[in-house]
């Protein structure tokens, strides 16, 4: 290996960088990876892990399977070395629970403890002059070098603007709210502000109602209502391997055309089931004649101000333009996560890689340049060693790439392959 730590680093270690792992241990046992992870601990979406929470895609296609289905890394295989197969069979659920999946995400990553570093958070990468391959700067100030990088952060949570410069423990995002269960059960009869309209916010709206039965609830959504997720099986073609390559080549017109329509198939929109229950829960209290969840539709978080009390939400009706004040002990932004923009917008790059954003290539509309085997493309007369987007790569190859499982194993084969090319001397 030479100078070199590893022939690939990669950074974060949730199911885009282990579907990785695997490939490369599958496919190219010869080369040398190493994954640096910031958590203490293997683990999937622990921040919601909601008690009957289910996944939101088909059990097979899970780290392998769609790419090697007599893998031992499939969750079938998990499922029948946990002794629990045929009681996993006999469920009578359509998807299985949350909590299940995480399980297996865990066992699969454990195979790879050798590899991996947890508690090692990254702070950067960088390319210096005149050396082949990357530094990988670690969050305690050490320093490794490697032949290639593979960045599988996961998304950024996405902060609505009224939210940005406040900095306060009483505010967070869902994808860590039962980090945050212990704290708000210290005030009884918290009032919770929810924001948001899709599948996380009717869970957390949910959830908070039932494990804090004084609480006040309020879920503020800017839409007239919850929408169903679209799970038309034509549309569902949209996470078909077909159709990374057909998206991939669409012109920036056909790409925004094709994002539109497609758009209910993963944002904005919950499963019936959860949409069922959260109803039936607004109608059962309204026979009981209790009113701890308040929806407010059709309304903006126009203003937030952080005081010694609670939180003061300015909330503005979008279509009668009246605004009201709401004080809350704690919000929930369930607000989504954020895609890679133009250079223009929040995320043009994950900011790990602020330290080489100045040698990426630019697409005509201005996004970075990705190649079809997830590898960063390099400006005109710079140069960038190998770094690939594992995970990231929606606005270049469509929505099986929005940080869905669906084709997380073909995309570590892809990008598996191309590694396995650039490290020939
Ligand atoms: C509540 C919830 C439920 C979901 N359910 C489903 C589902 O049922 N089906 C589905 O297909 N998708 C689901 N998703 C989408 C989900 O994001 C993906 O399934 C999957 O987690 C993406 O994997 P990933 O490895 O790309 O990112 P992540 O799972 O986010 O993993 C990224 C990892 O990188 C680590 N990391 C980040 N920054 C650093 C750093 N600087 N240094 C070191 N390590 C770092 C993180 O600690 C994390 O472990 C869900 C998302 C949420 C929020």
């Amino acid at each position: 290996m030479g100078d070199f730590d590893a022939d690939v680093i990669g950074i974060g270690f949730g199911p885009s960088n282990i579907a990785l792992a695997v490939a490369l241990e599958e496919l190219y046992p010869d080369v040398r990876a190493v994954f640096l992870e910031s958590r203490a601990a293997p683990g999937w979406q622990s921040g919601m892990l909601l008690s009957g929470s289910d996944i939101q895609h088909h059990p097979v296609r899970d780290l392998v399977s769609p790419r090697n289905p007599q893998s031992r890394y499939s969750f079938l295989n998990f499922l029948h070395v946990e002794g629990r197969l045929f009681d996993f069979l006999n469920l009578n659920i359509p998807f299985p629970l949350r909590k299940d999946y995480a399980r297996y995400v865990t066992w699969a990553a454990r195979h790879f403890d050798d590899q991996v570093r947890y508690a090692c958070p990254v702070a950067g990468v960088s390319a210096p002059d005149g050396e082949r391959g990357a530094t990988v700067h670690l969050a305690d100030g050490r320093e490794l070098r490697a032949r290639s990088v593979v960045l599988a952060p996961g998304r950024p949570p996405l902060v609505p603007p009224a939210f940005q410069a406040l900095a306060d423990d009483r505010v967070f995002h869902y994808v860590r709210y039962l980090e945050h269960v212990e704290r708000i059960a210290e005030r009884p009869g918290a009032h919770i502000a929810v924001i948001g309209g899709s599948q996380g916010a009717a869970e957390v709206s949910l959830d908070a109602a039932q494990r804090f039965p004084r609480s006040r609830v309020t879920n503020v959504l800017r839409g007239f209502g919850y929408r169903q997720k679209d799970l038309s099986p034509f549309n569902g073609e949209v996470f078909f391997p077909e159709f990374v390559d057909y998206y991939y080549d669409a012109s920036p017109e056909s790409k925004r055309d094709l994002d539109r329509q497609l758009r209910y198939t993963n944002y904005s929109a919950a499963d019936m089931d959860v949409l069922t229950a959260y109803h039936t829960r607004l109608y059962e209290q309204r026979l009981d004649g209790d009113h701890q969840i308040q929806l407010r539709r059709n309304t903006d978080v126009t203003g937030v101000t952080a005081r010694e009390d609670g939180i003061a939400l300015e909330l503005t009706e979008r279509h009668v333009g009246e605004t009201t004040r709401l004080d809350a002990d704690f919000v929930v932004l369930a607000t989504g996560l954020l895609d890679l923009t133009d250079e223009d917008g929040p995320q043009f790059l994950p900011s790990l890689l602020d330290g080489v954003a100045g040698s990426v290539g630019r697409t005509p509309t201005r996004y970075a340049r990705v190649g079809r085997d997830y590898r960063l493309l390099p400006a005109a007369g710079a140069e960038l060693p190998p770094i690939y987007l594992n995970g990231l790569c929606e606005t270049s190859h469509g929505l099986g790439d929005a940080g869905s499982f669906s084709l997380v194993s073909l995309r570590a084969a892809a990008i598996a392959d191309s590694v396995s090319k650039v490290l020939v001397p």
